[in-house]
């Protein structure tokens, strides 16, 4: 469901005309809670009392023009002021592409800065999604250069590629805060594990890695973004055996999927997030609604 939400919001002919499918209506209504952000925002506050903290996102990839960019950094600049608002237990997670990547990177750079100092404000994390393989080198480097100014950022690193251990190891000196998936682009077997056992066996030794650094004194906020409660126990086996805490590391999932296993990985004191399906779904459905305004306008024109 994922890799079809993500591929959906980057197809832009699809965008026009999927608002009109039923499919992806049931979809949106599953997997995320409302068509705008206050929908979005309300779901951050209910997690709130179930001790889930809530990792916003607007959907989308790949936008055409600075306008567009410009766009979506107001849209997460007034996000995080509602957030700051309602005291919720929230941050903030983007697409790179989003905010200009394929048009001007020190612009993305300088765009992103924004949405870092405004996390800052009130002490949370903005964090980069990461996107498929042809943008990763990038990413690592934008975030090099954004985290040197801005320490408050944090990267999505997926376990499928081969290249994630080195990626790991560059960037521990700067203390960064990780979040680890499995990885969602369909990437050749030159650069990222093709089986299931390969990749599951590579995030808990990258996962186990990051903890093998906390124990040595480094500073590494570790986020686990899986559904895959068995890898997760897994891995607070190997936490629990190098005498760490429940805490050492965070669970992220995406909203609407295992909502029992957030509620009992939370009541058990884990620290659990649920990523930002309720902006990303609400954004998604705006954006889709918007294209559809556009194309229409385009026609009587
Ligand atoms: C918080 C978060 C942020 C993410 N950010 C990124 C990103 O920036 N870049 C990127 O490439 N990918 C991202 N992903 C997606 C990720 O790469 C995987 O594609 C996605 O999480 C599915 O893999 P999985 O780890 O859940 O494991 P899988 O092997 O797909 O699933 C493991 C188990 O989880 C359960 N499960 C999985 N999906 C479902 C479902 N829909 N319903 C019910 N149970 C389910 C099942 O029990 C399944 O056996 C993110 C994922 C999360 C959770």
């Amino acid at each position: 469901m994922r890799r079809l939400l993500l591929w959906m919001a980057g197809n832009r002919w699809l965008r026009g005309r999927i608002p009109r499918l039923w499919f992806a209506r049931r979809a949106v209504r599953r997997f995320m809670p409302g068509e705008d952000a206050a929908a979005a925002l309300a779901a951050g506050q209910q997690f709130q009392v179930q001790g889930i903290s809530t990792l916003f996102t607007r959907l989308g990839e790949n936008v055409a023009t600075a306008g567009e960019a410009d766009a979506v950094a107001e849209h997460y600049l007034g996000l995080l002021d509602d957030i700051a608002a309602r005291k919720l237990d929230g941050e903030v997670s983007v697409k790179l592409t989003q905010l200009g990547l394929d048009l001007d990177v020190d612009a993305t750079l300088e765009r992103a800065s924004r949405l870092a100092g405004k996390s800052a404000e009130t002490g949370r994390t903005l964090w980069l999604d990461m996107e498929g393989s042809a943008y990763v080198e990038t990413t690592v480097t934008f975030y090099e250069r954004l985290k040197a100014a801005s320490p408050n950022t944090g990267l999505c690193l997926q376990a499928y590629l081969r290249r994630t251990a080195a990626d790991i190891q560059r960037l521990l000196p700067h203390a960064p805060e990780i979040r680890l998936v499995k990885g969602a682009y369909a990437e050749p077997a030159s650069i990222a594990y093709q089986r299931k056992t390969e990749v599951d066996s590579n995030f808990v030794a990258l996962s186990v890695a990051t903890l093998e650094a906390q124990r040595a004194g480094k500073r590494v906020r570790i986020g686990l973004g899986t559904h895959d409660v068995r890898l997760i126990e897994q891995i607070a086996a190997h936490a629990a055996a190098m005498g760490l805490p429940k805490t050492t590391f965070e669970v992220q999932m995406l909203y609407g999927i295992r909502m029992d296993q957030q509620r009992r990985l939370a009541a058990e004191g884990y620290l659990v997030s649920s990523q930002g399906a309720p902006t990303r779904v609400a954004a998604f459905v705006g954006t889709l609604r918007r294209a559809m305004r556009e194309a229409a306008a385009a026609r009587t024109a």
